[in-house]
Order: structure tokens, then C-alpha cells, then sequence
């Protein structure tokens, strides 16, 4: 197997696959067919749930407990509301998205037809006045240029209301381990999961990996999900804001990159169970993998509606700090991925003396 970096070079090849791939939320084919894929090899079984959760299942001993760990597949993004007279798209905004990084960025509508590369227009310095400068452009007056001289010639390309539109980035290698893509909020947690079954030995415990769906717009694909598996233990595994960059004070988020994954304690939707951040935190501290803890975060996870299942499920989350999330482009650090994977094998081998 190839090192780069002290990380395996086919869970780095992984990584940028998903990220490229095209997962906005409620339209995740592409990610989970690429997820099946992968999955497969390790896994005893393999399904799509009605509403479009990959679910694989990797087969314990009869009586061991059941762990659910989950990573969404779904991403922010836009989706097409509206064509104008003259061939422009107007759109509304699917996820959590800062109206401010929207002007200017390069875009792809993805229509029945195929993809059409396009650009949120943006009115050029020369013709704007002194307060237009100072004022933020609200998502409902931006729009998309793809390039259609009227609603005729974007219709014939195949723009329909409803197309969802991803951000154009591509995934890049920058410094030292360090690399840059779009998605990487779920996309690095769809990665540890598949690298965490591809490492994991025979274990006692029966593990369900699930790529949910529809996490950006409310957990959706999680809460049905654990109803089904009706798992013992919860782990979702997700990116989180890392704060070490200019602009950000200390303990408006204390996660760093390059420092490990982080452990939520709460956030807004999960207050961990005291067993399972213990679990994590020992699996951690015996296999001499640092780790971040992490709490006040605005935002929630899968975790959340797991905890929330049937009469209740012990859960805690596992997460990758990455700068600039919700964003076109967000930077990882390649060693919390790796101490991520290794994490996650540790504390699932861990499970049955727990539960
Ligand atoms: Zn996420």
C-alpha cells in the first residue's frame, strides 16, 4: 500500500472522488453510488433505503450490540426557482449558506440534459455606487449566467425549475498534507467510513455504515434511518468549523486543524451520552490518537436524531475540523483524516465493552 503523507494514498483518491462528485441535498445519487462501491467489498450486506440512505452492514456475533455510524451524503447548494425573460437563473439556497461567498463563483446547473457550467453575476466595480460597495447582495437578487440569451435557449439546454446547482471546485493538494475541495462537509466523513470498514477486523459487534441523505436541511435521512437499524450505539461522523484562522477569537471555536478529531460534548441538537464520549475518549487515549472536545457550536448533527430513535440511542459524534465549511472551498488537514479512521476502528472494537 502507498504512503503519502503517513495517509494511505487510495483513501486520499477516495477523498477527492466524493468530493467532486455532485451530492446536493435530496439529489445524492452520484455520492452513493460511488459509496456502494466502495462499501461493497467490506461489508455483508448492502442496501438503498425508500427515501435513499445507503445502508451496509457488516455482521457480528448473535448477542454483541449493534452500532450505527453515519456520515451524510447530501451538500449545500442551490437550487434553480426561476427563468428570467432574458436567460438568467434565479435560485434559492439549500443548506446553510453566507449570502456574502455566493457573488462571483463559478457554478454547475445540473439539468436532465447534463451539466452547464455558469457564473452568479456579479455587477462590476465601475458602475456601482458608494453604498452598493458596503452592502451585502442578498441570495434573492443574485443570479446565474449560463450563457442563454433568453428563457428559450436555457430551457432548450435543459434548465428546469428545480435543477440544483453545485459549486465548481475542484479538489487540490496544497502545503504539506493539506487539501482543499468542495463538500468536504460530509465528504470526509462518507471517506473515514468507508477507509474505518475497509481497516476493520472481525468484530464482535454488528455494524451498520450509513450515507444519509438530507442532513443540510434537517437530519431527515438519519431520523428514518435509526428507525430501521434500531442500533444500540450512534456515531455520526461529520467535519466541524475549525477556528484556527485570522478573524476568529479564542473559544469561538477552539478546533484546530492538524490537532486530531474533534469530540462534540453538545452542540445544538446532542448532548453526548456520557458512555459514548467515554468510549471515544478511551479508544483515543489507548491508541495514543490526540483528540480535540468541542462544544457551542451552532449546527447539529446525524447524532442528533439518532439519540433521538425509538426510545432513545446512546450517540456521540466524531468529527474532522475543517476550515471554511458551507463554503465553495473548505481546507483539511490529511493526519485528522488518518487519526479519524483510526479513531473510529478503535472505538467500534471498543463497543461491547461498553454496551
Ligand atoms: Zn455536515
Amino acid at each position: 500500500m502507498f504512503y503519502l503523507w503517513g495517509i494511505s494514498l487510495k483513501l486520499v483518491e477516495v477523498l477527492e472522488k466524493l468530493s467532486n462528485a455532485n451530492g446536493v441535498t435530496g439529489r445524492e445519487d452520484d455520492v452513493r453510488n460511488l459509496m456502494k462501491n466502495y462499501l461493497k467489498p467490506y461489508v455483508d450486506e448492502i442496501r438503498e433505503d425508500k427515501l435513499g440512505n445507503l445502508i451496509a452492514f457488516k455482521k457480528g456475533k448473535k448477542d454483541a450490540p449493534t452500532v450505527m455510524i453515519a456520515a451524510h451524503m447530501d451538500e449545500v447548494g442551490l437550487m434553480i426557482k426561476n427563468i428570467k425573460k432574458k436567460g438568467f437563473l434565479q435560485f434559492t439556497k439549500i443548506g446553510g449558506i453566507d449570502d456574502r461567498i455566493l457573488l462571483a463563483q463559478q457554478v454547475i446547473v445540473h439539468t436532465d440534459k447534463g451539466p452547464l457550467t455558469g457564473v452568479i453575476g456579479s455587477k462590476p466595480v465601475h458602475i456601482q455606487k458608494e453604498e452598493e460597495r458596503k452592502k451585502v447582495i442578498e441570495a434573492d437578487r443574485l443570479f446565474i449566467d449560463i450563457g442563454a440569451r433568453d428563457k428559450e435557449e436555457a430551457e432548450k439546454m435543459g434548465v428546469q425549475v428545480g435543477d440544483v446547482v453545485s459549486f465548481d471546485t475542484k479538489f487540490a493538494r496544497i502545503g504539506n498534507g493539506v487539501v482543499l475541495g468542495k463538500a468536504f462537509d460530509d465528504r470526509v466523513g462518507c471517506a473515514v467510513m468507508i477507509e474505518t470498514l475497509k481497516r476493520l477486523p472481525k468484530v464482535d459487534c454488528n455494524v451498520y455504515a450509513v450515507g444519509t441523505i438530507q442532513e443540510e436541511v434537517g437530519l431527515r435521512g438519519a431520523t428514518i434511518a435509526a428507525f430501521q437499524i434500531e442500533p444500540d450505539v450512534g456515531i455520526a461522523l461529520d467535519a466541524s468549523v475549525a477556528g484556527d484562522m485570522p478573524g476568529v477569537g479564542e473559544g469561538e471555536a477552539p478546533a484546530k486543524m492538524g490537532e486530531g478529531p474533534v469530540l462534540t460534548v453538545a452542540d445544538a441538537g446532542l448532548i453526548a451520552h456520557p458512555k459514548v464520549l467515554r468510549l471515544l475518549i478511551d479508544s483515543a487515549k489507548e491508541n495514543k490518537i490526540p483528540y480535540q472536545l468541542e462544544t457551542g457550536i451552532r449546527g447539529a448533527t446525524d447524532a442528533a436524531r439518532i439519540a433521538l430513535s425509538r426510545e432513545g440511542v446512546p450517540s456521540g459524534v466524531v468529527s474532522l475540523p475543517a476550515r471554511y465549511i458551507h463554503s465553495p472551498v473548505a481546507v483539511l488537514d490529511l493526519d485528522d483524516v488518518e487519526k479519524a479512521v483510526k479513531l473510529a476502528v478503535a472505538a467500534i472494537e471498543n463497543v461491547p465493552k461498553y454496551f
